[in-house]
């Protein structure tokens, strides 16, 4: 069975000699391992089509334990994002995440369109990278199902406190009044921070360029809810993480 589907290369694994084991984000099906006969050599007609962060339309053959490469058409290569090493790392965090979350046939639109959207503004340096990894993180943990309840207080339901945390494992803001009550494992959160983190979850991403945002406050929420994915994906140790944090330079 022939199945058509758009599709970003998350991975090219290699393979004997010149095979390639990719590994898909598609539109239709999720998370799929593609074998891709001779793509790594450099007569292939796929090569192009087989590199990590290429945006692409494929024809993909189901067979009994995996998929088979038919065809690949680019979209779009995203080869400059390769060409600047703090986008390509961030983009690298991008696959990351999506590698941690998406399964073999669950689709997931919502979260297709971000990281396609987001590739491109990267690559175009529409919008400062701290906000872009920022927006990424947040849009994906609402589209992956982790989206943490910022509207009030998540046990009282008040919308005024002169202060809240944010309570990591059930995900969501404490008042202050109810910090007391189940202080679990909770980070403080500003006011400015709570407005800028609602913002954006829903921001699109052309409005992303107009924004600027002082430093400190993308400190303190980087750090809230890098932690808080960490947390709810259960996973401390991201490779693309660490190198990121080593090569930023005042962003
Ligand atoms: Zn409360």
């Amino acid at each position: 069975m022939l199945v058509k589907t758009e599709g970003i290369v998350l991975k090219n694994m290699k393979y004997k000699e010149s095979d390639g084991i990719l590994t898909v984000f598609a539109r239709k099906l999720g998370k799929v391992s593609v074998m891709a006969r001779g793509a790594r050599s450099s007569k292939s007609q796929h090569l192009a089509g087989a590199q990590p962060l290429c945006y692409s339309d494929f024809v993909l053959y189901k067979g009994k334990s995996m998929y088979t490469l038919n065809n690949v058409d680019p979209i779009h290569n995203h080869y400059k994002l390769r060409e600047d090493l703090d986008a390509l790392s961030i983009a690298s965090f991008f696959i990351e995440l999506v590698d941690t979350v998406t399964i073999e046939g669950q689709s997931n639109n919502r979260l297709f369109t971000l990281f396609v959207e987001s590739l491109g503004a990267l690559e175009r340096k529409e919008g400062e990278y701290a906000l872009h990894i920022l927006r990424f993180l947040l849009q994906f943990l609402k589209f992956s199902g982790y989206e943490p309840y910022l509207k009030g207080c998540n046990q009282c339901g008040t919308g005024n406190s002169p202060q809240w945390v944010l309570n990591m494992e059930e995900g969501g803001l404490l008042c202050q009044r109810c910090q007391g009550e189940s202080p679990g494992l909770a980070k403080p959160l500003s006011k400015k921070g709570i407005r800028l983190a609602n913002f954006l979850m829903v921001i699109d991403i052309e409005d992303l360029r107009e924004l600027k945002v002082h430093p400190k406050l993308l400190k303190e929420l980087e750090e809230v809810f890098q932690r808080y994915m960490m947390i709810h994906l259960d996973k401390t140790n991201f490779k693309s993480l660490d190198f990121l944090s080593k090569i930023r330079k005042g962003y």
